[in-house]
């Protein structure tokens, strides 16, 4: 047996005996990666195309992260937020440039973005009920969202799967369907304080936002003054071409929760206040000790200049057209095993048929990495780096599983 094998073997082992058995996992240890390629402990390497769910932005060990956290970690890590670091103020910066006038408040995930957006609901809420608490407080979210494990995020997220086990959830959340304009506007009353959407529903099975709906729950919101919530947890930081998937359809949320391509690896989420609504916190109505910490801003930092360098949301859009378009030539060749292709810039979905599992299993024996989302849809979440050749290959490769050669 070689040492590789005993290693692998073993690391199977310790997760069988010690690790919380939460996760269906792969049967796969990987031990290294650089760019859109990842290895595991036998030596063979894989197209990743998970990107750690999409959140490796940059792929792996990109040298420039790489250089940025190494300098950074040699100079200062954490500091808590009772003191101002320049990371986190130069990252507020950016970051407000891209989002727009108002203030950001820095977490570790993308669960506590959207926890903070709901805390920050609530606030809004209260004013508008005239500084009452508990009187309105209702936030409308979609059917087959998802925001995250948190009790917060979990209550947002209306699947059974997910909430089972755990109830009773927090109170004050309704469902509208996605798309469609007048289910929400049917659940608006005096008691609603938000509508808290995802741009593109990632963990469903690509559902994306038509430009008509977004517009529809801005007017909504506007009208009844609520708060506009987008989670751009997955779809946001350049996935989708745009630095924001809202900005293809042209609307202005009240707030963004963001975090998985923010750090490019690092732990980082961030939620976006608009200035009507960013003095809603106060000091000591929020906080977080490890929240926007000089390491994770100097990775968060270097992916927004990387993106900004390598001109990476022009590749996106220019690179994923024709990409899509390849996959989707997937369902005509393959019409008993392939549904549909749906999707936007580098996160997309390949609904199929029948059972994901034997694909899945597949397209990793052939060399290419990728997760599901939801019952019978694949995601591919290629990094933003990926090249028009490692593109192509995941269409190969996804062709070869699909024909069983
Ligand atoms: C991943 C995800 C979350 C949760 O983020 P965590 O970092 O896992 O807490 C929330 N919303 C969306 C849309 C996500 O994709």
């Amino acid at each position: 047996m070689k040492v590789s094998e005993i290693t692998r073997l073993s690391t199977a082992d310790l997760y069988d005996a010690h690790v919380l058995k939460n996760y269906p996992r792969q049967p796969l240890t990987l031990v290294r990666g650089s760019g859109a390629r990842v290895w595991d402990d036998a030596g063979r390497s894989y197209l990743d195309f998970t990107s750690g769910i999409a959140v490796n932005a940059l792929g792996h060990c990109h040298p420039q992260w790489v250089a940025a956290v190494q300098r950074q970690a040699g100079e200062l890590i954490h500091t808590s937020n009772l003191f101002r670091h320049p990371n986190q103020a130069e990252l507020a910066r950016q970051l407000v440039g891209l989002a727009g006038p108002g203030r950001v408040f820095f977490c570790n995930s993308g669960a506590e973005a959207n926890e903070a957006l709901i805390k920050l609901a609530r606030l809004h809420g209260m004013k508008k009920a005239g500084g009452e608490e508990g009187r309105c407080f209702k936030i409308i979210c979609a059917k087959n969202a998802f925001h995250g494990r948190t009790f917060g995020g979990m209550s947002a997220t209306p699947q059974e799967k997910i909430q089972k086990g755990f109830r009773p959830l927090v109170p004050g959340f309704a469902f509208g369907e996605l798309n469609n304009l007048a289910s929400f506007a049917a659940l608006v009353d005096d008691a609603t304080a938000a509508i808290f959407v995802e741009t593109i529903q990632g963990e469903s099975g690509i559902n994306v936002c038509t430009p008509e709906f977004l517009r529809g729950l801005r007017e909504l919101c506007t009208r009844h003054n609520l708060l506009l919530l987008l989670d751009e947890v997955q779809c946001g930081v350049g996935r989708t071409g745009k630095f924001f998937a809202f900005e293809h359809h042209g609307v202005q949320p009240d707030a963004i929760g963001m975090a998985k391509g923010l750090g490019g690896g690092m732990p980082i989420g961030a939620m976006w206040v608009r200035e009507n609504a960013a003095d809603l916190f106060q000091p000591g109505s929020h906080g977080t000790t490890f929240g926007g910490t000089p390491l994770a801003c100097a990775a968060a930092l270097a992916v927004l200049e990387v993106i900004e360098k390598e001109k990476l949301l022009e590749k996106v859009t220019a690179q994923s057209a024709p990409w899509l378009a390849a996959l989707q030539k997937l369902a005509v060749n393959f019409p008993d095993k392939v549904a549909s292709v749906r999707g936007l810039g580098y996160l997309v979905g390949v609904q199929m048929a029948g059972d994901l599992a034997p694909t899945i299993a597949a397209l990793r024996e052939r060399g290419l990495l990728v997760p599901a989302s939801g019952n019978n849809v694949i995601r591919l979440l290629p990094p933003l780096t990926a090249t028009p050749a490692e593109l192509a290959q995941s269409v190969e490769i996804f062709r070869a599983a699909l024909g069983g050669a």
